[in-house]
């Protein structure tokens, strides 16, 4: 085992390894060594934290919004200032090269300072009364205690939007980050505690994500619950948190469309596609996945594109020079081979890549696939890995209507100057996000949000709040 950072869960203000003996291993997708084993929360513990979290609400509730502001400021500071620190964790567990673990710290510190500027500004409305003797307005009030739950792909950025919204709407809350890349959100929790929360208003606890699951979402005392990850999953815990109808805020996965207009510049189009899509080895919930090509430029967009993905160079995060690690867990290579091997027996072309790279780590090659039956595998399920697919188009409509053709709408992208054009496919494109000519799909101050199975509510922007408030309309005579 390396010199890795050991982890404890923090419940009440306290690190602890827990009142349990089990242990997760946590792996190195690059070698498949154990970096360190994870302590697995009991249910003793989870009430020990669920308790804390109640205690600890009334307090930083009344905690003044201008206080709450300069705890996340600071925090995000020292995460600044350890971000060589974090992201070497965060190659580590998750793969990706440092640069772009660098660069998701200093996200994650970003919406720590976005979420503590927005804390200052919890306004209310005041409502002409129908009689000149009434004062009437509304008061956004934090709703209690949170439950939140951050998958792998995103170990530092994930967390803090939803810490950053919970806390600084006023709440408290118990985080459960991935098992698989548990220290990052470790890492900030520390820093957070250094800048000066109090006890219990963040616990922090692993272990069996279903039990874990179960436990928060069903408990009394959880007012809130966000999660990030599949739909089956989000479905589950919507299901379980339903009879209390408690808040919902559902991160979930996409297919994210990107469709390729006749009059686009096609050449830089597939240039600045290939570090966009591979980004994280393409385990971004927003990755953008089925190209919908123009048949006058498909040609000359393919030919760019797969000659752009074959020059990647893949392999340990930690090298020089390396644009894309592994996929960060041997279930995702397998669904991968099998999403592959799916698109050949259905008649889908491997342009380039389609395979695991050596026999070490969970390395798949940069893969592009055409000729993709709309009902395979890689044509309805989100790949969440290095794969991606490119079909012609004729017409507008037809492009709409393929890409509207999955239950899923997270994020979405248009290449075009066509005007009339990109108006429509704003307009028509069933995605929370559409990014018209940028590979970007959210920054920390706008609103991210999927529709139908990409979930419900948003994080982010100054909607990144509402998930955690409650309104209260106040009249007085
Ligand atoms: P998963 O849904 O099994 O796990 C994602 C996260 O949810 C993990 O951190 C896991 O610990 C947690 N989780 C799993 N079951 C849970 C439960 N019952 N209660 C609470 N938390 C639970 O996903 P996976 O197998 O790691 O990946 C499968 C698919 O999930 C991917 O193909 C992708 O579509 C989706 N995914 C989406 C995102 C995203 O950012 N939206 C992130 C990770 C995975």
């Amino acid at each position: 085992m390396s010199s890795h950072p050991e982890p404890r869960m923090l419940v009440d203000g306290r690190w602890t390894r827990g009142s349990g003996r089990e242990t997760r291993p946590v792996e190195n997708p690059v070698t498949g060594e154990i970096l360190t084993e994870l302590p697995v929360a009991t249910i003793e513990d989870l009430d020990e934290a669920l308790d804390a979290a109640r205690r600890a609400f009334p307090g930083w509730r009344r905690t003044s919004p201008v206080e709450r502001s300069r705890v996340l400021r600071e925090g995000a500071r020292l995460i600044r200032e350890r971000a060589g620190d974090v992201a070497m964790v965060i190659t580590l567990e998750l793969g990706k090269p440092l640069a772009e673990s660098r660069a998701e710290v200093l996200l994650a510190a970003e919406h720590l300072e976005w979420a503590a500027e927005e804390a200052r500004r919890g306004y209310g409305r005041v409502i002409p009364a129908r009689d000149p003797d009434t004062l009437q307005h509304t008061v956004l009030e934090p709703v209690g205690v949170v439950a939140a739950f951050a998958p792998w792909n995103a170990p530092a950025v994930t967390p803090s939007r939803k810490i950053g919204g919970a806390l600084a709407a006023g709440c408290s809350m118990i985080l459960k980050p991935a098992e698989e890349t548990p220290t990052a959100a470790l890492m900030m929790a520390a820093a957070l505690q250094e800048a000066g929360l109090p006890d219990g208003v963040l616990n922090v606890v692993f272990g069996d994500p279903p039990m874990i699951g179960r436990h928060l979402v069903t408990s009394p005392i959880v007012q809130a619950v966000t999660f990030t990850g599949s739909t089956a999953v989000g479905a589950e815990l919507h299901a379980l948190g339903a009879p209390s109808m408690t808040r919902m805020t559902m991160e979930l996965g996409g297919h994210a469309p990107v469709l390729v207009l006749a009059d686009a510049d096609v050449a830089t189009v597939a240039r600045s596609a290939v570090p966009a899509c591979y980004r994280n080895s393409g385990q971004v919930c927003t990755s953008p996945t089925q190209f919908l090509v123009h048949t006058d430029v498909y040609d000359r967009f393919l030919t760019a594109f797969v000659d752009a993905v074959r020059a990647r160079k893949v392999g340990d995060g930690l090298a020089d020079g390396v644009q894309m690690g592994p996929v960060a867990t041997g279930r995702r290579l397998q669904a991968l081979t099998e999403m592959t091997a799916d698109a050949r027996a259905r008649g889908a072309v491997v342009e380039t890549g389609g395979e695991r790279i050596g026999d070490i780590g969970w390395f798949f090659a940069p893969t592009v696939l055409t000729s993709v039956p709309p009902d395979s595998l890689a044509g309805s399920v989100e790949p969440f890995g290095p794969l991606k697919t490119v079909t012609p188009f004729d017409d507008l409509d037809a492009a709409l209507a393929e890409a509207n053709r999955l239950p899923f709408g997270l994020a979405s992208y248009a290449w075009t100057h066509d005007s009339r054009a990109a108006a429509r496919i704003a307009g028509e494109l069933e995605a929370g996000s559409v990014a018209l000519n940028s590979w970007r799909p959210s920054l920390p101050e706008t609103p991210f949000g999927g529709f139908h199975l990409s979930g419900v509510g948003t994080e982010g922007g100054a909607e990144g709040l509402r998930g955690f408030q409650r309104i209260k309309y106040v009249s007085r005579s």
